[in-house]
C-alpha cells in the first residue's frame, strides 16, 4: 500500500484561503485499487480547483478540475490505478500559479481606496474607480498587494480573479478640454488606476496612468480655452502622464471616472478684488462636534471643545460677513449634522457634503487641541493649522501666524495630516486648532477671556485675507 498525500490544487484566487473545508473522504483514507472516490469540498465559488494525481502511485482523476455542483460545492471522483492507495492527509492550496501572480484583482466598491500599506493605518495613496483591474500580488490579511501602481487594497473592496483573466485594455486615446467648466476628459476606454499629483505652487497639475499606453490620439480644445492653455502628455515607465498648466493658481479639482472617460474638473483661483478681497467669496465653515459628541473637555473648568469651537466659528461667520463673504455653517447649534446615531465617518462626510452643496471656495474647520497623555496636555500650548490638499497648504501657512499674535500664543505652525473634513473637501481646506483646551492654564486663562472667539476670528479673518492677495 502506498503512502500519499491527496492534493488539491486551488487556481490563485483561492490560495491560502482558509475556508476551504473538505466533506468527503474522511482521511486518513484507505482506498482499494479500483474502488471510485468522491471528493467533495467546500469554498469560494468561482474558484476552480484541481485534484492533483500523487505521480507516482498512480490516480485516475487526478489533474483535473472539479466541478461546481452549486456556488463554492465542488466535486469530483478518483481511483488508485495500481495498488490500493492509502492518503494520510489532504493538502489544500500547495500549488504554484503558472504567472507568478496571486491572480487579477477587479475593485468592486466605488470609492476603494489604494494604501502605503496592509492596513487602514496606512497612509492613502489615490482613490479607484470600480471596475479597475490590477495585478494581484500577494496577501496579507484582508489587504492584497496590486500593481501597477504599487499599493495594498482592502480584499472585501473587490474581486480576486484568475491569472488568466483579463487586466483590461485601457489606452489614452483622446483628451477633450472644456470651459467655462474648465473640464479635462480623458478618453481610456476601460477603467484603469490613476494619480493626480500638483506642484507646490499651485500651477501645474500631472496625472499619472501606470500601465495605461498612449494610443492614436488628440486634444480637442473648447473654441475659448483661457484657464487651461497647453495640455501636454508624454509616455512613461509602461504608462503614460498627462500634464495640465494653469493660468491661475490651482484652488482644487474633483475626479470621477465615467463610463471610459478620467474626468478632471479643474478649480483655478477665483478673480480677487485687492480692496474687498472676502466680497463675494463662498466659505463654509465647520464647528468641530457638536450633539453627543463634546471633542475634548477643559480639566479644571471643564469647558466643552464643542462649544468653545462654535463660539470662534460664530465669531468668525460675523467678521468674515463684515468682509462680504458668504458663509455656510456645517452645524447651527449644539448638534450632529448627521443623525445621531451615523458612525463617525458618515459625521464627517455630511460636513464635507454641506461644503460641497453650497459650493464653497474655502473651508475652515474649526477645533481645539488635546493631548492623550494629560501629562503632556497640561502644558502643551501652540496654535497649529492642518492640510491634507496641496492646495490648503497655502492657507494654513497664510493663517498661522495671524491667528497666534492675535490670541496672544507665541508659537504656531502648519502642517499636513489626513483628516476626513480636509481630506475629502475639493477646494483649499483646513482645520485650525487654535490652542490646547487640555492646557488649564490656558482654559482658565486666554481661553476664558471674553474677547478670545473675537480675537481668534479677526486672526483667521487676516489669515485668509491674506492667502487670497498672495497671487495678486
Ligand atoms: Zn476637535
Amino acid at each position: 500500500m502506498k503512502k500519499t498525500l491527496l492534493v488539491l490544487c486551488l487556481s490563485a484566487a483561492a490560495w491560502c484561503d482558509p475556508t476551504w473545508t473538505v466533506n468527503t473522504p474522511k482521511f486518513p483514507l484507505i482506498a482499494p485499487q479500483q474502488s471510485w472516490v468522491e471528493l467533495e469540498v467546500k469554498g469560494p465559488a468561482g474558484a476552480h480547483p484541481q485534484l492533483q494525481g500523487p505521480g507516482q502511485g498512480g490516480l485516475r482523476g487526478g489533474g483535473s478540475p472539479l466541478t461546481e455542483m452549486s456556488p463554492g460545492l465542488y466535486r469530483c471522483r478518483f481511483q488508485p490505478i495500481e495498488g490500493d492507495l492509502r492518503v494520510d492527509e489532504e493538502v489544500l492550496g500547495s500549488c504554484q500559479t503558472v504567472s507568478g501572480l496571486l491572480g487579477i484583482f477587479e475593485v468592486t466598491r466605488p470609492g476603494a481606496v489604494f494604501r502605503t500599506g496592509p492596513s487602514s493605518d496606512y497612509d492613502r495613496l489615490t482613490p479607484v474607480a470600480a471596475g479597475v483591474r490590477f495585478e494581484a500580488i500577494q496577501r496579507q490579511g484582508d489587504w492584497v498587494q496590486v500593481r501597477p501602481p504599487m499599493g495594498w487594497i482592502k480584499l472585501s473592496d473587490g474581486n480576486l480573479l484568475e491569472p488568466s483573466a483579463s487586466l483590461g485594455n485601457p489606452q489614452l486615446t483622446m483628451i477633450r478640454v472644456s470651459e467655462p467648466a474648465n473640464r479635462v476628459q480623458i478618453r481610456l476606454g476601460s477603467p484603469c488606476a490613476w494619480q493626480v499629483r500638483e506642484d507646490v505652487e499651485g500651477h501645474k497639475l500631472w496625472i499619472d496612468l501606470p500601465g495605461v499606453p498612449m494610443a492614436m490620439f488628440h486634444i480637442a480644445y473648447a473654441q475659448k480655452t483661457k484657464n487651461l492653455p497647453s495640455i501636454r502628455m508624454w509616455p512613461q515607465d509602461n504608462g503614460s502622464t498627462v500634464e495640465i498648466p494653469l493660468r491661475q493658481r490651482l484652488w482644487g479639482y474633483q475626479q470621477r471616472w465615467t463610463g471610459q472617460d478620467l474626468i478632471v474638473d479643474v478649480t483655478p483661483a477665483p478673480k480677487i478684488d485687492p480692496k474687498h478681497p472676502l466680497r463675494g467669496l463662498r466659505i463654509t465653515l465647520d464647528a468641530g462636534h457638536g450633539g453627543k459628541d463634546s471633542g475634548t473637555v477643559g480639566l479644571e473648568l471643564k469647558v466643552k471643545e464643542k462649544d468653545l469651537n462654535f463660539k470662534v466659528t460664530s465669531a468668525l461667520k460675523a467678521e468674515l460677513e463684515k468682509g462680504g463673504a458668504r458663509v455656510t455653517l456645517t452645524r447651527n447649534g449644539d448638534r450632529q449634522v448627521s443623525a445621531e446615531s451615523a458612525p463617525a465617518d458618515q459625521e464627517l462626510q455630511s460636513r464635507v457634503e454641506v461644503a460641497e452643496r453650497s459650493q464653497a471656495q474655502l473651508f475652515i474647520s474649526i477645533h481645539h487641541n488635546a493631548r492623550p497623555d494629560i501629562k503632556d496636555g497640561r502644558v502643551s500650548h501652540g496654535t497649529h493649522i492642518y492640510y491634507y490638499q496641496p492646495s490648503g497648504r497655502g492657507l494654513a501657512q497664510a493663517i498661522a501666524e495671524p491667528l497666534a499674535k492675535a490670541i496672544g500664543e507665541p508659537d504656531w505652525m502648519h502642517l499636513w495630516r489626513s483628516f476626513h473634513v480636509i481630506r475629502q473637501t475639493g477646494m483649499p481646506a483646513v482645520l485650525v486648532e487654535v490652542n490646547f483646551l487640555s492646557n488649564p492654564t490656558l482654559e482658565k486663562g486666554m481661553l476664558a477671556r471674553p474677547d478670545y472667539a473675537h480675537k481668534a476670528a479677526r486672526g483667521i479673518r487676516q489669515g485668509i485675507e491674506r492667502f487670497l492677495r498672495a497671487d495678486l
